[in-house]
């Protein structure tokens, strides 16, 4: 049965309600066990980082996930829609930090200061990580909550109930499988590296934790004396003065020209050793006026001078070897500043490069918090950053400076903490990339990628410049790597928790994160010695990057593995290029030598309104919460997608305030909506009155009574499903959104409903079956619309869906509309889009000519450049006439044309309007002008369309004349059931109006 919608489109507490409904009658649960036998269709959803809350990325994210998940189970697939949350790393590390009291603790002036863990010292030896790592996992639990009831207002259907969660013991199962797999394939080692590392959060870094923007620091220029006549220095150029005291070296390009090279002026002169080109550059650093070139050489014949470094460093911490303190060559030298590098190998990766092809073992006086140790006894404890001005002014003090000033450049920090991060050398465990890059390369061939250049340009490039992967991190909440050692060297790999048995110390059903899994240990089967686990945890990118087989819980558990794997299906952001997409692809050819999907699509950024990625720092950021309470998560979801093409990034519009107004933005979307739900409200209403049941009267029975517009609709209607489906089956999701905006304001709104209006209000015996045929017409367009929009606007589409007597228990058990090709009529269409520009150049002429748009014109006549254009028009003589306010139409030939008038062209032809006001036409239009002031007035009396009403009406005697003629008419269209002429018009409300001068004053009754 067809009930009639509420009044208003009141989003938010639609979808309230909608929620509601959806919670207590299971309505997910019995949508997904309705497709139980279709076709399996596995979608492994990108685990968001559990921070509590959604962003307009996160929300664009599932709104495409959701809406994809929705169609392919319209089109009978049985859909594997289990969400993911990325719950383990350093973020959640870094908010507990700061919850977590530090008992006993004492500031300066002795008062206590517990608040917040401020080394990882004081988590080891006061809180204790047990403590910590449960309370990550708690905080990590709870965020997962509030996230989810978030993606819920937005209206995303999961199995929130279900989600995989990378903390889950049987998830870090798989991940250890899949390191034990990487390791027994000799892909997986410890190796002595320098890597980027935060000295707050003490641990390695990846470069996609790194966070980059400018800072300013030192910029010096430093005199290195050479061994054989310290009256010459080589000059090197550093940003880090800090790293001097461990500088082993100086690099050279063999190939460029370096000099010899007196510089002078009023302070008095030096010779300087540097690169050839930069002498004037050099000379004018150090504050001469002139320069003279002593001597020239090729980097090449520089190697092996030798030179005392700024620092003398003990000799115990210090390993000799031939090349230290000399010069070295390096290509990777540029020409710049003095052409001279200072080499740290215990500070630079090209440095430790540099270091290891000279046999130059790194020195490395730091320690893990990034403060110096014993080895540099003259700063022992001060963090290195920091003593960045004492360096300088001891080289100032000793005769090494050169030249100081500041510079500002890009420096890189910790994403979470915002250090800025140092180099270190130190031993992490790598997964060495390089060596399956191959088959990843081919991988990224064999999967499908949505758009293409997503993975034949983007990920190529990347994975084609792989290097190896540092997976360790030295902290607490994370999967623990699972290597045990023994000081033998004798090492073990864990892949599966029963594997544990045969350790002490572990306990059936234990926690295997840190601290309880570091105290298994193994029997050394080597020397019988104690094995114990490396104390690092893993890269959280590797978590994530086993989730395809990792929560099917693989391979501890077969069964879902086989029913489900590979996966079908991932949608993510261009920014997992470098994280998703690859960590998965390297995982998944660690572990089955294939990609573990066979389709990627790649999206794009939702960014602030200038262009700008939203930032707390930028105060720009707008939360889909402030738009689903304005708008309506409907609204923003059919925005998101609508706005641009899924992998262009979309600058966020609140709204069409702008000038020129913006077509984008939530409130646009909404307009949309509103638009739809103003028909409906139209349909349920009249078919509610007339108890219309489109079960009674099936197509069959209703084709023979419909007119040619309706068959317009049906055609346009299935166009509308074909661009629909389109866009849906190429990913192309603005495609389908903006189909559908179209239909229902153009063809929908704009044109069927107006052109049906008269039939729906007929009353008539005769004309009932008419009547039927525009009823049933609107109801499948509006159901049809219903269906389409499910997955892009769920909440409305099943609020419709109800009112218009849907069957299913909800819109989302539908069908997916396909196309039906019968109902297209090209022929139709094109008659009534030359109808369309014809009342469109009519109303354009009657605006130059001051004809009011409710009067009737008294003749056109319309001159096809052939007949066959003339038969197309006449097609829809009658909605032409309606349309264009028009009492006759001639259809004619340019040679018959009237002489008199100017005609007026339009795409097929010529067209010439007779202006003329006849009596009867002056008649009719007032007649139109005084029904248009009764309707609006009762419209303002809030009456309801079948409320009868008695009129009376004041004004000239002349014009009331004319209204007696048409008196009848009037009566009709305003459910009179009198109508009076009087001086003193009465009733329940009375209203004077300006009518073209003319004062006509109206009195309303409700009978
Ligand atoms: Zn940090
Ligand atoms: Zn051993």
């Amino acid at each position: 049965m067809i009930k009639q919608v509420r009044a208003n489109y009141d989003a938010p507490t639609i979808e309230k309600e909608i929620q509601e409904a959806w919670r207590s009658n299971d309505a997910y649960l019995k949508t997904k066990a309705a497709r139980a036998d279709g076709k399996k269709f596995y979608f492994v959803d990108g685990p968001p980082y559990t921070t509590g809350h959604i962003h307009m990325g996160t929300g664009l994210n599932k709104t495409i996930k959701d809406i994809l998940v929705r169609y392919w189970r319209m089109n009978g697939y049985n859909v594997r829609d289990q969400p993911g949350f990325d719950m383990h790393g350093l973020p959640i590390e870094v908010q507990v930090e700061k919850m977590v009291n530090v008992p006993g603790r004492v500031n300066r002036d002795g008062k206590p200061d517990e608040l917040g863990i401020r080394s990882k010292k004081e988590i080891e030896d006061v809180v204790g990580i047990d403590n910590f790592v449960n309370t990550c996992m708690k905080h990590a639990m709870d965020l997962r909550v509030s996230m989810t009831e978030e993606f819920k207002e937005l209206g995303v259907w999961m199995d929130w109930d279900h989600p995989y969660q990378t903390i889950k013991k049987e998830y870090m199962e798989s991940a250890w499988w899949t390191l034990q797999r990487a390791y027994d394939r000799g892909l997986l080692n410890p190796a002595s590296r320098v890597v980027t590392w935060c000295p707050r959060c003490e641990t390695a870094l990846a470069e996609a934790e790194i966070e980059y923007w400018d800072e300013t620091d030192p910029s010096v220029m430093v005199r290195f004396p050479l061994v054989d006549d310290p009256s010459v220095s080589l000059l090197i150029w550093t940003t880090t003065p800090w790293t001097l005291p461990s500088n082993m070296m100086v690099a050279a390009h063999p190939d460029f020209d370096y000099a010899k090279i007196r510089f002078s002026g009023e302070k008095g002169e030096e010779v300087a050793i540097c690169m050839e080109c930069q002498a004037e550059y050099v000379m004018k650093k150090g504050g001469y006026e002139k320069f003279e070139i002593l001597e020239r050489f090729k980097g090449k014949d520089m190697v092996g001078i030798a030179y005392r470094p700024p620092y003398d460093i003990d000799p115990k911490y210090l390993k000799r070897s031939e090349y230290v303190f000399k010069v070295v060559n390096a290509d990777y030298v540029e020409k710049d500043n003095t052409g001279l590098v200072h080499t740290a190998p215990g500070f630079g990766p090209d440095d430790y490069e540099t270091g290891k092809r000279y046999g130059v073992e790194p020195f490395c006086p730091v320690g893990e918090a990034g403060r110096y140790t014993e080895e540099f006894p003259l700063m022992e404890g001060r963090k290195v950053k920091t003593a960045n001005d004492d360096i300088v002014k001891y080289l100032k003090e000793n005769g090494f400076l050169f030249n100081t000033e500041k510079i500002k450049h890009r420096y890189g920090h910790c994403w979470r903490c915002k250090t800025p991060i140092i180099y270190r050398n130190t031993k992490q465990w790598f997964i060495n990339v390089p060596k399956v890059k191959d088959t990843m390369l081919q991988e990224i061939d064999r999967a499908k990628w949505v758009p293409d250049w997503a993975g034949s340009t983007r990920e190529k490039n990347w994975v084609d410049g792989a290097r190896d992967w540092c997976i360790s991190r030295q902290r607490y909440w994370g999967i623990p790597i699972p290597v045990w050692e023994c000081k033998c060297g004798e090492r073990k790999v864990v892949g599966q928790i029963s594997e544990l048995k045969d350790g002490d110390g572990y306990t059936e059903g234990m926690d295997i994160h840190r601290p309880w899994i570091d105290k298994v240990t193994f029997k050394c089967p080597k020397c019988g010695g104690t094995m114990t686990r490396i104390p690092d945890i893993l890269d959280v990118w590797f978590d994530s990057g086993v989730a395809a087989w990792a929560s099917l819980e693989y391979p501890a558990k077969k069964e879902e593995f086989e029913k489900w794997w590979p996966c079908d299906f991932i949608v993510e952001a261009h920014d997992q290029t470098r994280g998703w997409f690859y960590s998965q692809l390297g995982a998944g050819v660690i572990s089955f030598d294939r990609a573990p999907y066979d389709e990627v699509m790649m999206h794009a950024w939702m960014l602030d309104p200038k262009g700008q990625k939203m930032s707390k720092s930028l105060g720009n950021v707008v939360v889909p919460k402030e738009v689903i309470s304005e708008f309506g998560a409907d609204a923003l979801r059919l925005y998101s997608v609508r706005a641009n093409a899924p992998w262009d990034d979309t600058c966020f519009q609140w709204d069409m305030k702008k000038n020129p107004p913006l077509k984008e933005g939530p409130k646009n979307a909404w307009k949309v909506l509103n638009t739809y739900w103003n028909v409906v409200k139209f349909a349920s209403m009249y078919m509610e009155i007339d108890g219309f049941d489109p079960e009674k009267h099936p197509i069959a029975d209703m084709e023979r009574y419909f007119r040619g517009e309706d068959r317009w609709m049906f055609s346009r209607t299935e166009k509308m499903k074909k661009a629909v489906t389109e866009g849906l089956e190429s990913r192309e999701l603005h495609k389908a959104a903006r189909a559908l905006e179209d239909y229902i304001m153009e063809d929908l709104s704009k044109w069927y409903v107006k052109l049906i209006r008269d039939r729906s209000w007929s009353e008539d015996e005769a004309s009932q079956n008419d009547k039927l045929a525009s009823y049933y017409t609107l109801y499948y367009a509006i159901m049809q619309t219903a269906v389409a929009l499910a997955p892009f606007t769920p909440h409305l589409s099943e609020e419709v869906y109800q009112h218009m007597g849907g069957k299913k228990l909800t819109v989302h058990m539908e069908d997916w509309p396909v196309c039906n090709d019968a109902f297209i009529r090209d022929d139709i269409e094109h008659g009534m889009s030359l109808i369309q520009e014809l009342v469109e150049t009519i109303a354009t002429e009657r605006a130059k000519m001051g004809s009011k748009l409710r009067w009737p014109l008294k003749q056109i006549f319309v001159c096809g450049k052939d007949s066959g254009s003339n038969d197309a028009v006449r097609m829809f003589d009658d909605v032409l006439k309606q349309q264009g306010n028009v009492k006759e139409i001639v259809y004619t030939t340019s040679d018959r044309l009237p002489r008199d008038k100017e005609p007026t062209s339009y795409s097929d032809g010529q067209i010439v309007i007779d202006f003329d006001v006849t009596p009867e036409i002056e008649a009719e239009g007032y007649a139109r002008e005084l029904i248009r002031r009764i309707q609006q007035m009762r419209k303002d009396m809030k009456l309801n369309v079948e409320q009868f009403i008695t009129i009376d009406v004041s004004a000239e005697e002349y014009l009331t004349k004319l209204f007696g003629t048409w008196k009848d008419f009037i009566a009709g269209e305003v459910r009179a059931k009198s109508i009076a002429f009087t001086d003193s018009p009465k009733g329940d409300e009375v209203k004077t109006w300006d009518v073209t001068g003319k004062d006509i004053t109206i009195g309303i009754t409700k009978l």
